[in-house]
């Protein structure tokens, strides 16, 4: 599809998050025409509100072309694997094994794009945010879990399966943090160290709770820039963005730009370290419509 016909085309992006769905009708510049959200509960009801959402704006605004679907994971992105298109093992109750391409595909017949949440928020930052012209780069999510996409070389992170980057090992000082960590499989790796309800546990109230000068926040942001030293030594960005409720913190982010750069230690020798690390970490561009907003790019790339 090329020129009037493409402004034309409208397109449905769903960000699946654990905690929030939220759905949105595009164009192929991201003007949306509409959007909602509603809380993530079981698989059934939960698509049953999606495809009632699209059908309605369907009799509204004429056909899609195609639905990019965003989600929380564990999943499989891989087209031809037995269990594309579903959640893989996760402890929320009754999404295990879950369908999330399936039913959608069924109802409406479109071609269906499916990606992590976070590669979906990393497309939408790449084409209207804060990853444009670049071609790796990291986007992580720091909120209720801890997640990681991006591109490598101008192409979205898929391997395996895809990336974990919440779950790498980090240093653990038991003497400074007695906290054991809340990751069912690890313990004690980045996102059961760090993410917000690991955050609760460990101070006995909610992230959102604690004082600009509590020390939660230096040890947060302690254990946020060890990670970002793997990272930029493991991947080369070119630019790191940062989003996630836990972001929200003031102050959280100037903390771990000093500290990554500190632990980097002057050994990765770019000026976009040594000298704009300001511009190198950085928050989303789109915020939080980062997600819906790639998703809707996910389901133009059906059409590439
Ligand atoms: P999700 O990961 O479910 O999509 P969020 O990205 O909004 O949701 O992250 C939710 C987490 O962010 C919660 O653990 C919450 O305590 C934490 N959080 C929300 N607001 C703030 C804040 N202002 N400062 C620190 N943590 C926050
Ligand atoms: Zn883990």
């Amino acid at each position: 599809m090329k020129g009037a016909a493409l402004s034309a085309a409208l397109f449905g992006g769903i960000e699946g998050g654990g905690t929030k769905f939220v759905c949105a009708v595009g164009t192929a510049d991201g003007q949306i025409l509409s959007e909602t959200r509603f809380p993530t509960t079981s698989p059934g009801e939960t698509l049953g509100r999606v495809i009632s959402f699209f059908e309605e704006q369907m009799r509204r605004h004429g056909p899609l072309q195609a639905i990019g679907i965003a989600s929380f994971g564990p999943l499989d992105p891989r087209p031809d694997s037995v269990n594309f298109g579903r959640i893989l093992s996760t402890p929320k109750v009754g999404w295990t094994g879950a369908d999330i391409v399936g039913p959608i595909r069924a109802a409406f017949g479109l071609p269906v794009s499916f990606d992590t949440d976070v590669n979906g928020a990393a497309l939408g930052e790449w084409r209207w945010g804060a990853a444009q012209g670049l071609d790796t780069f990291i986007y992580l999510t720091i909120g209720t879990g801890i997640g990681g996409g991006g591109m490598l070389a101008g192409k979205l992170l898929h391997g395996l399966l895809h990336p974990e980057m919440g779950h790498i090992p980090l240093p653990h000082d038991r003497a400074r943090d007695p906290f054991a960590g809340n990751c069912p499989f690890h313990g004690d790796c980045f996102e059961g160290l760090a993410c917000g309800p690991a955050i609760e546990k460990r101070w006995n109230t909610k992230a959102e709770n604690l004082p600009p000068d509590h020390p939660a926040w230096e040890l947060e942001a302690d254990y946020i820039s060890l990670a970002l030293w793997s990272l930029a030594c493991a991947l080369a960005p070119q630019r790191i963005i940062l989003g996630g409720g836990v972001m929200q913190q003031p102050g959280l982010m100037p903390l771990i730009r000093q500290k990554t750069r500190a632990h980097l230690n002057g050994y990765l020798q770019s000026p976009a370290i040594l000298e704009n690390i300001e511009t190198y970490i950085v928050p989303p561009g789109l915020g939080s419509r980062a997600g819906v907003l790639g998703a809707i790019v996910l389901a133009q790339q059906t059409l590439a």
